[in-house]
């Protein structure tokens, strides 16, 4: 029996400056591995085209949606979702409205990179930031954040939940007390997390969010979707056996998938 995969919601185009292949492109890769569905959702644009220079600009989202709408003409056998993933900063939730109300996205990601207006925690250019804080800070300012925007409401689904784990700078604190606050805000607003197998492909050498998390997060009845964080074709999918093993051994036997902003519920596929 072929393996059957869960949709890979998290994929990104060649618009956000540091990613290459065309959506079209992803597509093929995808219906190559027998995935059946996946999503693009590819960095947002900023209200200034100048905050940053990892994202596509504002007069690019146009284009963005035409390249996915590309890839589903060339694909039908291919579910293919329109999305976004959206970097959450408190102050910003109107920009994020008014983006949600420009084309029909299927799903929006809520992510934080961002735990000032000048520093994004993943940037590796930016390493020296880190190694002139204590790590217990940032992952404190990081979960507050992740806290305010799953309460929002403006997303179906947080990005790579404990992302202040990519470079390895952990705090010598215990962690739980600050997955535990911001599951609580995620149940409250009926968000789901996603299972990132980017964080393997980092020095973190792990999927996001940690096993620990990921029992943490079942037992508090919070639903999951899968994502590649594909910057490159042969990303597409990648690890998703690991993805799925980590999901089933936390409890879970179902995830989430979206069309038009509305929640659908499937089984989570079998692992052979
Ligand atoms: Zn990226
Ligand atoms: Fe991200
Ligand atoms: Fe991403
Ligand atoms: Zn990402």
């Amino acid at each position: 029996m072929p393996m059957i995969w869960p949709a890979d919601y998290h994929m990104h185009t060649p618009l956000c400056r540091h990613a290459i292949g065309e959506p079209s492109e992803y597509a093929a890769r995808a219906l190559q591995l027998g995935l059946t569905e996946i999503g693009f959702s590819d960095h947002s644009p900023m209200r200034q085209d100048d905050f940053d220079d990892w994202r596509m600009r504002l007069d690019q989202l146009d284009e963005y949606v035409e390249k996915v709408q590309k890839a589903r003409r060339e694909h039908p056998a291919l579910i293919i979702k329109l999305a976004l993933e959206v970097d959450y900063l408190p102050g910003h939730e109107d920009w994020i409205r008014e983006l949600a109300a420009r084309h029909p996205w299927d799903y929006l990601i809520g992510s934080v990179h961002y735990v000032s207006d000048s520093w994004a925690i993943d940037n590796p250019y930016k390493l020296s930031e880190w190694k002139a804080r204590d790590p217990w800070e940032v992952w404190t300012v990081y979960f507050d954040r992740l806290a305010m925007a799953a309460e929002t409401g403006l997303f179906e689904i947080i990005g790579h939940a404990d992302l202040p784990k990519k470079f390895g700078f952990y705090p010598k604190q215990d962690l739980t007390p600050l997955f535990e606050k911001f599951l609580i805000s995620a149940r409250k607003s009926n968000v789901a997390l996603e299972l990132n197998t980017a964080g393997l492909r980092k020095d973190c050498k792990e999927i996001y969010p940690s096993p620990q998390f990921v029992k943490m997060m079942f037992a508090a009845g919070i639903p999951i979707t899968f994502g590649s964080d594909a910057h490159a074709t042969e990303e597409v999918g990648k690890d998703f056996k690991a993805a799925l093993e980590l999901a089933h051994s936390a409890g879970y036997r179902e995830y989430r998938t979206f069309s038009q902003r509305k929640v659908q519920t499937a089984r989570l596929p079998e692992i052979r």
